[in-house]
């Protein structure tokens, strides 16, 4: 099969590979979409990731398709069924497992390859995270499950409440999900980005405002104007650099909540005004990742139509075309997602 394995920094090749084969408990499926995501691009410029893929692997993580082959003691899937997989899977037995921090598990199992004609899918996350894809929902909107998994986790961590004031700095795909998961709770949402089509993409997610940083405009200022001149009552930094967050705590009104969701490069640190944190009575936290429940409820959400997966997916592409695509992705200037279709 064609599939685009990522080889270090700033390399990745089409190249062919054996179909993988299906062992007891897998499931083999025949990818209809795959996505682009922020974190590929993350990897592609880095050449590795600790944790998620040490090279040479197949890339990608974000996909849908139909099964394909299944495994030896697999109950309950058919061969043509259309399913999504998360691009991980907790153990279910570990300290954090068991006290409902599935993101947080000691052995999150990862995985990659979805820039592939047909990907297995290991027997761990055939049990606790392949699911089902409605004949009503497309392969590329399905894909969406697992950002939008991490922007439902987020929005749930920082406790968004209906007619509370959201402010979300960065407007890339996890920026536009987080304020997606915010309206849909009820919040009015306050954007914060760069490019016009991307505040644009914003206000089509449901923002109601949203702010080109760029222009001159002081962040805090545009905030409070709007606020009240209280601040916001939750903040979630999706830009992920140690600048940005502190510039996230200083959008928080007291008392408010502030959500550093964007990971910054290892090592960094940032600066707190201690005043701030201890006389406005702020709350900082962080969130990564999905967990099996936001999973299913980042499907529900796709099934039912209250994502507009277009807004995000902006182009198509051949997997043929996509090692010549990612440099110009990793730039950031280009579409938001792009759908890769084998
Ligand atoms: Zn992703
Ligand atoms: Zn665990």
């Amino acid at each position: 099969m064609r599939a685009v394995v990522l080889h270090g920094q700033e390399d990745a090749r089409l190249e062919h590979v054996p179909v993988p084969p299906v062992g007891r408990g897998e499931i083999r499926v025949r990818i209809q979409a795959a996505l682009t995501c922020g974190t590929d691009l993350k990897v592609f410029r880095r050449g590795y990731h600790a944790r998620m893929i040490v090279p040479p692997a197949i890339f990608g993580h974000e996909f849908a398709g139909v099964i394909d082959a299944i495994g030896a003691d697999v109950a309950g899937w058919q061969p043509g069924d259309r399913v999504v997989a998360a691009n991980s899977a907790p153990c279910g037995q570990c300290f954090y497992c068991d006290a409902g921090r599935e993101e947080l598990c000691e052995d999150l199992l990862f995985l990659n390859g979805a820039y592939a004609e047909y990907i297995t899918v290991p027997e761990r996350i055939v049990r606790r995270n392949l699911l089902r894809v409605p004949e009503t929902l497309s392969f590329e909107a399905a894909a969406l499950v697992e950002p939008l998994a991490c922007a439902v986790h987020g929005v749930a961590e920082t406790g968004v409440r209906t007619g509370e004031t959201v402010a979300i700095l960065g407007a890339g795909p996890l920026g536009l999900l987080l304020a997606r998961g915010a309206v849909l709770v009820g919040a009015r949402v306050l954007v914060l980005g760069r490019r016009a089509a991307r505040l644009q993409a914003a206000r089509a997610m449901g923002a109601v405002e949203a702010l080109d940083v760029g222009s001159g405009v002081d962040p805090r200022e545009w905030v409070q104007a709007r606020t009240g001149g209280r601040g916001a009552d939750r903040v979630i930094e999706a830009v992920g650099q140690p600048r940005v967050w502190e510039q996230a705590i200083a959008l928080a009104r007291p008392g408010g909540t502030v959500n550093l969701f964007g990971g910054c490069p290892a090592g960094t640190t940032v600066t707190v005004d201690t005043g701030r944190l201890h006389y406005d009575a702020l709350t900082l936290l962080g969130s990564f990742h999905h967990t099996p429940r936001t999973i299913r409820e980042a499907l529900r959400l796709l099934a039912e139509g209250r994502v507009p997966a277009a807004v995000l997916i902006q182009e198509r592409t051949a997997l043929d075309e996509l090692p010549d695509l990612l440099p110009r992705l990793a730039r950031g200037d280009g579409p938001l997602k792009v759908a890769v279709r084998p």
